[in-house]
């Protein structure tokens, strides 16, 4: 694990294009931690919840439920960037604010995501880690504004970027300090509507390789069909990847955000039974929610 006192000097680096996110020679990534779970080395970690905080009802429901069926970290949306403007747009601050409190009642530390520079602040106090989205990957303010942060950052990979552009987000995000950064594959636009988007598991085998930071995948956003995501994450873990940001949902027929491609409880739970012999064949240890320095 690199620490950032450790962080290579330039000769050392494998790729200088991104002098301050590429791993060393030694090929080794460094450990993100989303509140006290970690992601990278030989941890494989699972962020799990719904689309979007919709109620306080259903993120209590919903920390509880995937803490119980093995997420170390919550997820769920308070600032939505929907594709329509007439679609939820999320409950804002006070959503953030609701989140806090289920995830400590529940004892998950939770990711969510900031959309616009002003909100970094406000919402610094009160999460664990920022999600920045895949339509915001270039905003190049917001990314140097959760740099100056210290809270871990989840950058999701947009649907139109190249891996490289991906990899130079993050890299601006380390120029003002932060490196705790988290890269996620999101599925990128491929040909047809069969699946929502096409997981790229191979590019981010690649940023895997080429950077010293944790990498994840999203398979609910990239595939949108519950049937195909169990697959999707037992290849991540296959792949080498560190862990997988899923959607999941007490009672995905009452959603109001990507209800096609929630999982209610019982398909999580098979995920989770597909993933645990996957992830022990490639030698890494998942992550326990009761007891995150240990494995199942
Ligand atoms: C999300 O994770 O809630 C989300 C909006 O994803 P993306 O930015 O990858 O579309
Ligand atoms: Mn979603």
């Amino acid at each position: 694990m690199l620490t950032k006192t450790q962080c290579p000097s330039r000769r050392e680096i494998r790729n200088p294009e991104f002098p301050l996110v590429s791993c060393g020679s030694d090929g080794e990534t460094k450990v993100v931690k989303i509140g006290d779970r970690p992601f990278g080395g030989q941890m494989f970690s699972v962020i799990a919840g719904p689309c979007a905080v919709e109620s306080e009802e259903l993120i209590f429901e919903a920390a509880k439920m995937v803490r119980s069926l093995g997420a170390v970290v919550l997820r769920g949306g308070a600032f939505k960037p929907r594709t329509s403007p007439y679609s939820f747009q999320g409950l804002g601050l006070p959503g953030v604010e609701i989140m806090h409190q289920a995830s400590r009642q529940h004892d998950i530390p939770f990711v969510t995501e900031v959309m616009a520079p002003r909100w970094v602040e406000e919402m610094e106090p009160l999460v664990d880690a920022f999600q920045v989205g895949a339509r915001n990957m270039q905003n190049v303010e917001l990314l140097r504004e959760v740099g100056r942060s210290d809270r871990p950052v989840v950058l999701k990979r947009s649907f139109g970027a190249t891996v490289e552009e991906w990899v130079l987000a993050a890299e601006y995000i380390a120029q003002e300090g932060n490196e705790e950064i988290i890269l996620c594959e999101r599925g990128i636009r491929g040909f047809g509507e069969a699946t929502r988007f096409t997981l790229d598991l191979a590019g981010a085998m690649w940023a895997r390789h080429e950077t010293k930071l944790p990498v994840i995948a999203d398979p609910s956003h990239a595939i949108g069909s519950p049937h195909l995501i169990g697959g999707a994450a037992a290849a991540t873990a296959a792949a080498g990847l560190d862990g997988l940001m899923i959607e999941v949902h007490p009672q995905p027929a009452q959603a109001r955000c990507d209800a096609e491609q929630l999982l209610e409880g019982r398909d999580f739970a098979a995920l989770m039974d597909r993933l645990r012999p996957v992830v022990a064949a490639v030698g890494r240890c998942l992550t326990n929610s009761a007891s995150p320095a240990r494995s199942w």
